[in-house]
């Protein structure tokens, strides 16, 4: 096993010197730039497929970044959401799922999560999802019950309140994105054809 807290003491002594002076700014409080929705995946990173800095992204992860509708979801789920709308204001939510999810691999083939019965439990509050998806087998059957997940869980964020006034305020907007952590490149969702597609990049 490695040793973590190697890695603490080189951040302190090589990064953290570096980002002094944003921490002590972010001492008087937070103003991020988003509700970040992800799946916990080792291999997603927001801040750096954002190229964020500390104090720009709020974050939810959890398997399959999965949400649920209100009332259904998981306590922590609807208060961050609260939290991220109400009182920091943020101006949008991503929902950004992943290639090759294991999580949205377990909805798809029950079978792979037999053994772990919580995992089991949990995708399958998404399986509308699944439902979602043509019964086609030639196609990425995966890719698109990830792409089907973003769908509904942007439906599910329109449950909570919180999120539907601050939309209807036009002062919040939703978006879907789709990480290939193979490519490093992101789909975006366009709401009126439902389809994902990669915007052209820009030099920044
Ligand atoms: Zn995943």
């Amino acid at each position: 096993m490695r040793d973590l807290f190697a890695g603490v003491t080189r951040f302190q002594q090589r990064k953290y010197p570096e980002l002094r002076s944003r921490f002590e700014q972010l001492a008087n409080g937070q103003q991020p730039d988003a509700l970040f929705i992800t799946c916990s995946d080792s291999r997603v990173d927001p801040a750096l497929l954002t190229d964020c800095q500390p104090g720009e992204l709020f974050v939810i992860r959890n398997a399959g970044n999965i949400i649920g509708r209100q009332g259904e979801a998981d306590l922590g789920i609807a208060a961050t959401i609260e939290y991220a709308v109400n009182a920091l204001q943020v101006p949008q939510i991503i929902v950004c799922g992943h290639t090759k999810c294991g999580a949205m691999a377990g909805l798809l083939d029950p079978d792979s999560t037999s053994s772990l019965p919580e995992v089991s439990k949990w995708v399958s509050t998404a399986r509308k999802a699944l439902e979602a998806i043509p019964q086609d087998e030639t196609t990425d059957r995966l890719t698109q019950v990830v792409q089907a997940n973003i769908r509904l869980q942007l439906c599910n964020l329109m449950t909570f309140p919180a999120v539907a006034d601050a939309v209807e305020a036009r002062r919040l907007t939703l978006k879907g994105w789709l990480y290939d952590f193979e490519t490093g490149t992101v789909s975006v969702l366009t709401p009126e054809t439902e389809q994902f597609s990669q915007p052209v990049a820009q030099t920044v």
